[in-house]
């Protein structure tokens, strides 16, 4: 019955009790995003990492290039929320244009936006042209946003670069540095994009990748909620969106949680967009409340699942 339940999910995604939560679609390509937008009830792009369009490009693709395959995307969701992230190269993801140096710890090293620092070029070119593409496919509101995210200053010049071409700035929260001191990014930016991959990574201080070490790698570890839940509440009292592009979005349980934290949008596999809305759909806006209050009090992963499956049934 569930999953007959699941087949005939149309969306929008809202709570038993009607608190709407948008449901966003992850997407690496045009092919991806026409096919998220045909077959999934998406309202938009909430992370097109666009990396993954280059992973086997040996030269920088030229701005008409870029903006091409960009442009795809817009199409494909034209009148929707398209979410554009830069470059999210190195480490897990090396993108054989870039030059990556040999570094001990990529995980903790030239990667995502720090690699504008060394090749400034490689961001500018990259804006101009999801400007170019933006303009090309009538996109209204086109929204920008960078990996990797450390410092205010890095978030400013960000945004300024944004700014000028016409793009809505964002960052994503990978780095707890963003997540303790997000009143301070919420001054620069627009909007916030959780990527739970790596903030679990950064904060548990284990490898995303390690299979060994799967019980520190999950969004339920109570000290990631709390950074999650203090991003969350910050964005509120800002009054700008918060959403989550990692792997807890399209947990279903989780998502539960995320909403009752005040979280704006979930995005994810499109595949997993139809589990989601309708396990949103059997709860109320403050059974999600009570979980995620509860949630940030528990002393483990295990006991945050279980507190939350509870409050949540
Ligand atoms: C994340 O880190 O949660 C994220 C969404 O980005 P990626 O998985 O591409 O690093
Ligand atoms: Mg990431």
């Amino acid at each position: 019955a569930l999953r007959a339940e699941i087949r005939a999910w149309r969306g929008p995604a809202a709570t038993r009790d009607g608190a709407a939560i948008r449901l966003l679609a992850n997407v690496q390509d045009g092919a991806g995003a026409r096919a998220a937008a045909a077959e999934s009830a998406a309202e938009g792009v909430g992370l097109f990492r666009t990396e993954l369009c280059f992973l086997t490009a040996q030269t920088q693709p030229t701005l008409e290039e870029q903006a091409g395959l960009y442009a795809e995307v817009f199409a494909a969701f034209a009148g929707r929320k398209v979410v554009v992230r830069t470059l999210d190269a190195g480490s897990d993801k090396p993108v054989p244009f870039v030059h990556h140096a040999q570094e001990d710890n990529p995980a903790l090293g030239v990667r995502g936006i720090r690699l504008a620092s060394h090749n400034p070029e490689l961001m500018t070119r990259q804006l101009d042209a999801i400007a170019r593409a933006a303009h090309d496919a009538g996109a209204v509101d086109p929204h920008v946003m960078a990996p990797m995210v450390a410092t205010v200053d890095e978030a400013a010049e960000f945004a300024a670069q944004c700014r000028e071409r016409g793009l809505v700035p964002g960052i994503m929260v990978e780095v707890p540095a963003v997540a303790l001191m997000a009143e301070e990014f919420l001054q620069v930016v627009d909007f916030f994009s959780i990527g739970t991959n790596d903030l679990t990574q950064y904060t548990m201080a284990a490898d995303r990748t390690s299979g060994d070490l799967a019980s520190l790698t999950t969004a339920w570890q109570p000290a990631v909620l709390r950074l999650i839940a203090r991003t969350s509440a910050a964005g509120m009292r800002a009054g700008k969106p918060v959403g989550v592009c990692g792997e807890a979005a399209a947990d279903p349980l989780l998502a539960c949680v995320l909403t009752g934290m005040g979280i704006t949008s979930l995005s994810m596999a499109y595949s997993a967009i139809p589990t989601v809305g309708v396990r949103l759909g059997k709860v109320t806006l403050e059974q999600c409340r009570s979980a995620a209050a509860r949630v940030v009090e528990a002393r483990s992963d295990v006991e945050a699942r279980e507190v939350a499956e509870g409050l949540l049934r």
